[in-house]
């Protein structure tokens, strides 16, 4: 078992089940009686160290430990009993059905999925705004972060017009999340950032963004709605980054993603160049300082552009 390297330090208590730490056999147990006593509706999914995948799906696709093991739209329970009966011998990762969950004063929970550190925090400041610190679940790429919405705004999974700018997901109404204590099949365990921090109203900027209609939506997902080669999540990755890019730091961004595009050209990996330059300028910055900026990212690293 490995955890996620970009998860900060544990800060808990020593004797805290659910401290970075706890025996992986043990950490679905606590992860979904942490979720009950929380309020967050509970279901088993498969878990990787099974030799089969325990999902209910006739043909797995491979993704080990994500699969529901139950019809979780009915199957959810908030009881410890039962809780205590699905995950003592540690064999199920427990998930969230998102969709069952109420919040305080009707509000519905909405969970935004980063691809990886810090995704949310950036499309934040591309907006002018700080992330709330909220309840956080580190994943094995990123983290959850979870927070209430109003009900009758019904969300579902679309991400309006963050659609390009946001490297990452949401997960609202009939959806669900692994949750923490989960093993991922990476050997990743998903685990909470603080056991203590509940999650706080969703921001309106973002609740305003995910129920727009993206107006550039085909624009901005072009480069990887065509094709999708090999490392195009990485790709896709970069050109998010640039795109929410605010202004003053579009040249940094763009020289930075760059720089890994550089990287990754060298190792053979795809060549992310020319949708940075895309990115770039659908961001703001003119072709020939974009083009140089690239440039002498991709000199600076020893490879050629
Ligand atoms: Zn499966």
């Amino acid at each position: 078992m490995t955890r996620n390297t970009n998860a900060p330090a544990e800060a808990g208590a020593p004797n805290d089940p659910l401290a970075r730490g706890t025996e992986p056999s043990v950490a679905p147990l606590n992860g979904a009686l942490w979720l009950v006593r929380h309020g967050f509706p509970v279901f088993p999914c498969d878990h990787p160290e099974l030799n089969r995948c325990a999902g209910l799906h006739k043909t797995c696709d491979g993704s080990r430990g994500k699969h529901p093991a139950v019809a979780f739209t009915r199957a959810w329970t908030l009881d410890e009993a039962k809780v205590h009966e699905t995950f003592a011998r540690g064999l199920r990762n427990p998930a969230v059905a998102v969709g069952a969950c109420s919040g305080p004063n009707g509000t519905r929970l909405l969970v935004v999925d980063s691809d990886r550190p810090g995704a949310i925090e950036d499309v934040a400041a591309a907006h002018g705004q700080e992330w709330p610190a909220t309840m956080r679940v580190w994943t094995a790429k990123g983290h959850h972060d979870y927070v209430w919405a109003p009900a009758a705004l019904q969300l579902g999974n679309g991400l309006g017009t963050l659609q390009g700018q946001f490297d990452g997901d949401v997960r609202a109404g009939n959806a669900y999340v692994i949750g923490p204590g989960a093993l991922h099949a990476s050997g990743v365990l998903y685990e909470l950032d603080d056991p203590e921090r509940p999650p706080v109203m969703a921001p309106h900027w973002l609740l305003d963004a995910l129920v727009t209609r993206p107006a550039f939506a085909v624009r901005r997902t072009k480069w990887w709605d065509t094709t999708r080669p090999e490392g195009y999540d990485r790709v896709r990755g970069l050109v998010a980054f640039v795109l929410a890019s605010p202004r003053g730091t579009r040249n940094n961004r763009l020289f930075w993603a760059a720089c890994r595009a550089a990287e990754d050209a060298q190792e053979g990996r795809e060549d992310a160049r020319h949708a940075l330059l895309e990115a770039a300028i659908e961001a703001g910055l003119s072709e020939r300082e974009a083009s140089a900026t690239i440039r002498s990212a991709y000199n600076r690293t020893g490879a050629t552009a």
